[in-house]
């Protein structure tokens, strides 16, 4: 049981049941990211961990991902400062930079339409990394920003 709008609290008092709760299952962590060698930039692509369902945009092995997908990453208060390629509406991110849930969140709607309505998860819009030539990866570059 969640404490009634436990996510109003700082992310520092967060319990595990509330910091999973948190998560609104956009799967935009889970696309392909590209890095400039250079600058550093990241790029966003429009294909998802092999691990991602792009129907639900639900991973399909969430307890065992780390041991499946070695460079997964387990979000935690710990490391949210340091991961800059988080996309902009993950509610993590919003969280530690002080910021509102959107009103399309589950947690503020009460359900997934308007998320999905809005388009602000990739469910049916990506491709899963193991129907592409990854060695073309370049071509699925998208508007980061956007997504
Ligand atoms: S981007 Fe953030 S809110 Fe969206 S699925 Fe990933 S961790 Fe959850």
């Amino acid at each position: 049981m969640l404490n009634k709008n436990f996510w109003e609290k700082n992310l520092s008092q967060f319990n595990i049941k509330e910091w999973e709760a948190l998560c609104d299952r956009c799967g935009k962590c889970c696309l392909i990211k590209l890095e400039d060698e250079d600058t550093s930039d990241i790029y966003y692509t429009n294909v998802s961990c092999k691990l991602l369902c792009v129907k639900t945009a639900n991973c399909n092995n969430y307890q065992k991902r780390k041991e499946i997908v070695k460079d997964c990453v387990s979000l935690n208060y710990q490391n949210v400062e340091k991961l800059k390629w988080m996309p902009k509406t993950c509610s993590y991110r919003l969280k530690h930079e002080g910021k509102e849930l959107p009103t399309w969140h589950y947690l503020i709607a009460g359900n997934y339409d308007q998320m999905i309505k809005q388009k602000k998860c990739v469910r049916n819009r990506v491709t899963n990394e193991k129907d592409v030539d990854i060695k073309n990866i370049k071509k699925h570059i998208i508007d980061g920003e956007n997504i």
